[in-house]
């Protein structure tokens, strides 16, 4: 299967699942995860119209980004980001899934105001509650989400999630649910700087799942690009 008919596929499963949660294909958005991937198979993904790039390695998306790889597409940081490499993400991804601390945020919000933009980012949620995990737990998002709104350059747009690894994408709906959930309880809050417009969970087991429990960024690698071969990088 080449990229361009995996797109298609996933982009059909991602428009039935939206249909049975009651909305409209086009709420639901498709990120594909490209790590791994070089620029022409990044620029064919783009091509078949996925919806977002996400990169979840600090290197290769700048090296990635220097190629222009992603022309034509959003952005999205989507793995785990280290502190001192936070200048090299903000105001170049347009949204950071994987905000997992009040410090990272801080760290985010200054480099923000050194650019003069407000950086969009989701709080990452450990739903598993996993100890090898980063992410919020899920009894603090709330308190840290008080603390992230006073920070002025940073913008709260929704919460992301990788459910733990389970058999079969049934066993991670309860924590879709459950992220769901946070979600709404977060927003009813009504903090300043905090809106939650996006909520990111789902990956090529689940995506469906997480679909129908409301996801509205699905980050999809495999399924689009096929398996990545971790013995060679
Ligand atoms: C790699 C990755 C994905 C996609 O994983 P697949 O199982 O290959 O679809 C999603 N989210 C994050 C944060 C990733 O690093």
């Amino acid at each position: 299967m080449s990229i361009a008919e995996n797109v298609l596929r996933v982009k059909k499963n991602i428009a039935l699942a939206a249909e049975r949660s009651g909305r409209a294909p086009s709420e639901v958005l498709l990120c594909a995860a490209t790590k791994m991937n070089d620029a022409d198979r990044v620029r064919e993904a783009i091509a078949a119209g996925v919806d977002i790039c996400g990169e979840n390695r600090v290197q290769e998306l700048c090296e990635k980004n220097a190629v222009g790889a992603y022309e034509g597409c959003p952005l999205h940081f989507i793995g785990h980001l280290q502190k001192n490499k936070v200048k090299f993400v903000v105001g170049t991804a347009a949204l950071i899934h994987s905000v997992d601390s009040v410090e990272l945020a801080e760290k985010i919000d200054a480099a923000a105001k050194k650019l003069g933009i407000r950086q969009d980012i989701l709080l990452e949620v450990n739903i598993g509650n996993e100890e090898a995990k980063s992410g919020f737990a899920p009894g603090e998002l709330l308190c840290a989400a008080e603390k992230i709104s006073h920070f002025s350059s940073v913008q709260v747009r929704g919460l992301m999630a990788i459910p733990p690894i389970c058999a079969s994408p049934e066993e991670n709906r309860p924590y879709f649910a459950q992220m769901k959930q946070l979600f709404i309880d977060i927003g009813a809050k009504k903090y300043d700087n905090i809106h939650m417009d996006f909520l990111s969970m789902g990956m090529s087991a689940d995506y469906e799942t997480a679909i129908e429990e409301g996801a509205n960024i699905v980050r999809v690698g495999t399924g689009i690009f096929g398996a990545r071969d971790y013995g060679t990088k």
